[in-house]
């Protein structure tokens, strides 16, 4: 079925600085604040929204939340179909480790195999809004992906920065959609610093993670869909494999929207956040655990889940402020055990997720194994992406 787009609204007011609340114009395109050089946040008029009864018969992308959203004008929109995932029980594992309920929104569905497709749609549609020339971003391969599609929508020209060692599914798909791809020997941190050589004099809009506010506002409406499609209950734990952050920020910014707009009661219990990392590159974790002040000068090293190799992820502060708010927990899963994940959702549940996805499953059986999970309690999995780009890095591991 088609559904014609919405007439749109948007209720944005100004852009704060997430540090000291400093407001900025949002009609200019910004980076990170100015005053404190950290993520800037949208704000919104939220007692002017609508209630939630508005909600059933929207269209299924995330651009049903359009109040909530920072897209002013619905002519620059750029989408092919994001959003509005489904949300459904893995009953055979939950049998099978004695949990009353694990649930499993699954973002792989997405365009281009990935949660990173509502970030960028919102991105390359604010682009748009705000007259960008073209994009420009650095990936640990999905974020890439998802770029170069929403660019090639838009008519944008996309610069694409990525490890040498990211499966070549990534950066084939990529090409076909006509993205200009530079290949850099080590992590995301080393291609972020090719980005700034690469767009030195600032000609194309740079799309890393929170370095522009409008990504998060995409991954923010995975937290308005769980809300919605739990029939406005929420899961007791929430596990989310963290690389840059934004989705673990995002769904937590969502909550304390709906509280404020009324469509959460105010004082509703939200999930207890879990972060996973991988045990290669657990910046997160070791900042946590108290081994290092922070994650400035954390050495990572790649993983099978290409998402989480994110050293010195800029929204660390933030990340730690939603485990403390929601009394969640970070912990690190080993690529060996990732497998092991993957094998299990794909033999039990027919699922082939992302080892990222498989992270979060291995993270919550151990959770439950050490007692921080009760089998009585609801438990929701945020599988992110598709295995299928991933070949190269599982390549016959299907057997244990
Ligand atoms: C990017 C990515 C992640 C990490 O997401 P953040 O929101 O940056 O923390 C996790 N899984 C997959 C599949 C990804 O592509
Ligand atoms: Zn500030």
């Amino acid at each position: 079925m088609l559904f014609p787009p919405e007439v749109a609204t948007s209720l944005l007011t100004v852009l704060e600085c997430s540090r000291c609340h400093t407001p900025y114009d949002a009609a200019h395109p910004h980076t990170v604040s100015a005053c404190c050089g950290v993520p800037l946040l949208a704000r919104y008029a939220t007692a002017a929204a609508p209630p939630r009864t508005v909600l059933p018969g929207r269209e299924a992308t995330m651009w049903r939340y359009h109040e909530l959203l920072p897209l002013l004008d619905s002519a620059h929109r750029v989408s092919l179909g994001e959003g509005f995932t489904p949300l459904f029980p893995l009953p055979a594992l939950a049998a099978r480790y004695g949990l009353r309920s694990v649930l499993l929104k699954d973002e792989g569905q997405n365009p281009t195999g990935s949660f990173k497709a509502r970030g960028l749609s919102m991105a390359v549609s604010k682009a748009r809004e705000l007259g960008a020339a073209g994009c420009i971003v650095p990936t640990a391969g999905n974020a890439g992906v998802a770029l170069a599609a929403y660019c090639a929508k838009a008519g944008l020209p996309a610069t694409v920065v990525m490890p040498r060692h990211t499966p070549v599914a990534f950066r084939e798909e990529c090409y076909w959609y006509g993205a200009d791809v530079q290949l850099v020997d080590g992590l995301i941190n080393d291609c972020a610093a090719r980005v700034r050589e690469l767009n030195a004099a600032g000609h194309l809009l740079d799309v890393s993670t929170l370095r522009e506010p409008y990504r998060l506002e995409g991954k923010k409406t995975m937290g308005y869909e769980l809300a919605e499609q739990g029939h406005w209950q929420l899961p007791d734990v929430l596990v989310y494999p963290a690389g840059g952050g934004t989705g673990l920020i995002g769904i937590w910014k969502a909550f304390r929207e709906m509280q404020a707009l009324g469509w959460l009661p105010a004082h509703a219990r939200l999930p207890r956040m879990v972060a996973v990392q991988a045990l290669s590159c657990c910046p997160l974790v070791e900042t946590l655990a108290g081994r290092q002040p922070n994650c400035q000068h954390y050495q990572g090293r790649p993983t099978i889940a290409n998402g989480l190799a994110v050293p010195r992820p800029l929204g660390e502060a933030l990340m730690l402020q939603v485990l403390a708010e929601s009394g969640g927990t970070a912990l690190a899963i080993s690529d060996e055990d990732m497998l092991v994940g993957m094998r299990e959702l794909a033999r039990l549940e027919g699922l082939f997720v992302a080892p990222e996805g498989a992270a979060v499953w291995m993270a919550t059986r151990h959770l439950l194994a050490t007692g921080w999970l009760q089998p009585h309690e609801e438990v929701l999995l945020l599988n992110t992406g598709s295995a299928q780009k991933y070949l190269d890095n599982v390549l016959g591991r299907y057997a244990a």
